[in-house]
Formats: C-alpha cells, structure tokens, sequence
C-alpha cells in the first residue's frame, strides 16, 4: 500500500466557481489564470474542467504551447510577457496574446516577422511598481503601439495591489481613469481585475477579468470569512490517515524542540501521515485545525517532515486508519494557512510532487 497521503482534484468545484464568477462579471470576459500549474492543481488535470472560459492567463510558454496541443483553440495571455525576443516565435506560431510592459518589447515586436499582427495587454503601473510603463509616459507608448503594424489590437492592463483588503483599489483605479480620459479613447479595451477586484469591485470589471485563486475555491485574502458568503467550493482536498495513537499523561512533550506539553491527565494523540514535505506549512502551529474521523480538532506541537501531531481528545472514536483532512471540502486552506501566517496561494501551489493526486 502506498503511504496513506492523497490529494484530491475536484472538477465540478471548478467548473461551479468559474459559474459564480461568470454570474458577478456578466459583462466581461474571463480569463481563468491558470498560472504555476493551476495554481498547484496542474494544468493537465483541471483545464478541460475551465472550458468555459474565454481564455487562459499563464506565465510559461511551455504551458501555453500544452494547451495548444491539447486542443485549446480560444485564447491564451502571457501574464509577463515574453522574455526574450525569439519567444516571439513562439507567440506566433501559437497565437499568443502578450502583455508588454517593457519598451525592448515593443521593439522586439517591430522588428519581427510574424505571419499575423499580434494582440498585446499594454501594461500599465498604477502603483504597484512591478511591471509596466508609468502613467507619466503610457499616452506615449500607446501610441507607439498603435503605429506598430506588427500590432494588431492593444489593451490596457493594470494589476491592483490591494483588491483584497481594506487600501482597496480607488487609489490605483483614479490613475487608470485619469489615463483613459488622457487618450481620449471611451472605448479603450481594459483589463484590469484580479480576484479581489472581480468579488469586491464591479467599477474594475471593463471588457476582461483575470480572477485566478477564487477558481480554486480559496480567498484572495487569505481570510476563509471574507468569501464564506459567495459559495465557492474548494478544488483541491489534501487527505491523509491516522498511522499511530499514543494516551499521554500530563506534563509529556510531543514532536521536535519538545513544543507541545500535554495539559491533561490523559491526552490522545493521534500521528498523521503528513509533513512539510507533502507541502504542508513547516510553521503551522498547535491549534491550527485539522479534521479527524469527520471531527474538527486540531495541531500539537511541531510539523516534521513527513508527520504531524493531532489532538484525538474531540474525537475519542479516532483510530488508526482514521482519516484526516488537512484542508478542502470541510476545512477550507484559508483557515490553514491563516493560522500559519500565510495565504491559500502559498499552500495550494506548494502541493508537492510525492504526493498522489486524484480526481474526484
Ligand atoms: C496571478 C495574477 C492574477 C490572478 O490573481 P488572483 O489574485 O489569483 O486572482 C491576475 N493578474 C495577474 C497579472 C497575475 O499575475
């Protein structure tokens, strides 16, 4: 028997979440992000489960070309762009949208040969200060953009910093609507909503959403609470067993630097099959909570590398072969990576290689 770690992949979450999102951006089209392989749930498994979208947002050319291969026909945006000029082969050949946010970009673009103009996603820094043309030069290069004829349609985007907490997005969107009213174009195509602005923002939806982390069912702020009204499901369960039981006295210490001292005159502890190197946070603490038999109980003392310590004392029934949830359908990974200090993001994209997936 291999050992007892599973995830599991669920294919009608995704498809219920990308539903949900069509229902709250009616007006605009999607595009499902499905970038550091879907989000930990890999590209292969999950991307005939988005169909419905209108097109794939991704960062490596290795994963566009896959969904090329497989069939995908509608379109396919390169998040950061292409890296080196002779990507541009690339894109070319398998009719990639990019973002450009660089002026060797537009350059690179001018002096190819393409068989068809390309589309590009013209990248604006509103703020956040990562990728893009300041608001200052932007008018400029859009229409240097414009005049290139290796271009053949070309889309404001802009990514918010603070879609998913209480800074908001009015700051950056004030820039964004100050440019737009600059080129004097009303009908200027634009992008700008990631998964915060898509659920707590309408005014960003424009002609193109990129929500990425609510496709998976987890929140863009990492706070399970914030989304437990949307009805998202989560896309991923990470499972596992029971593999050992020990009924300690008071005063006993559990796992690695000896962190957890049992409190009570008999304490259950139950040995799961689970570490920091299926992917598990190494700084989740007692208490954080876990699922036992159905049960929700929780963490005591230091996560090893291929095991962890649970208090049995909710769940006396709890024995060896139980098993154990460490997120998904009953225990969402925001609450997980809450109590590690982390985000759903980290968790879900750190699923590791060793452990078995499934659909289901
Ligand atoms: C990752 C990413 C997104 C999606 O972000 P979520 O917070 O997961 O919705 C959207 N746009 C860009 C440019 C990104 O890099």
């Amino acid at each position: 028997m291999p050992r007892p770690i599973l995830a599991t992949i669920h294919p009608d979450a995704l498809r219920h979440n990308l539903t949900v999102i069509r229902q709250k951006v009616s007006n605009s089209k999607i595009w499902s992000v499905v970038k550091a392989n879907a989000y930990g749930h890999g590209l292969d498994r999950i991307w005939q489960s988005l169909k419905q979208t209108d097109g794939f947002a991704l960062l490596d050319m290795k994963e566009a070309i896959y969904l090329r291969e497989q069939g995908w026909q509608g379109p396919i945006l390169l998040l950061e762009g292409f890296f080196k000029a002779e990507d541009l082969l690339v894109v070319n050949q398998y009719a990639l949208t990019v973002a450009v946010h660089s002026h060797w970009q537009l350059e690179a673009i001018k002096a190819a040969r393409l068989d068809k103009p390309i589309d590009i996603y013209l990248k604006l820094n509103s703020g956040m200060n990562r990728l893009g043309f300041s608001p200052a030069e932007y008018p400029q290069v859009m229409t240097v953009a414009n005049g290139i004829q290796n271009i053949n349609s070309v889309t404001l985007m802009t990514h918010f910093a603070n879609s998913d907490n209480e800074i908001g997005v009015d700051g950056q969107f004030a820039v964004i609507e100050k440019i737009i009213a600059q080129l004097g174009m009303d009908s200027l195509p634009h992008c700008l909503a990631n998964s915060g602005a898509v659920l707590w923002y309408p005014k960003t939806h424009g002609d193109w959403v990129r929500p990425g982390i609510v496709l998976y069912g987890a929140s863009p702020s990492g706070k399970w609470r914030d989304i437990a009204e949307i009805g998202l499901r989560p896309a991923m369960s990470l499972q596992s067993e029971i593999i050992a039981v020990h009924e300690l006295s008071e005063g006993e210490k559990i796992g690695y630097g000896s962190r957890y001292t049992t409190q009570q005159h008999v304490t259950r502890v139950g040995t799961v099959a689970c570490g920091y190197a299926d992917g598990y946070p190494r700084h989740a603490p007692t208490g954080t909570p876990v699922i036992v038999d159905g049960i929700r109980t929780r963490l005591l003392g230091a996560i090893s590398m291929d095991m962890m310590t649970v208090d049995l004392t909710p769940c006396p029934q709890a024995t060896i072969g139980s098993p154990v949830e460490l997120w998904g359908t009953k225990l969402p990974v925001d609450e997980v990576a809450e109590a590690a200090g982390t985000v759903g993001y980290e968790l879900l994209c750190a699923l590791a290689k060793r452990v078995p997936v499934i659909i289901g």
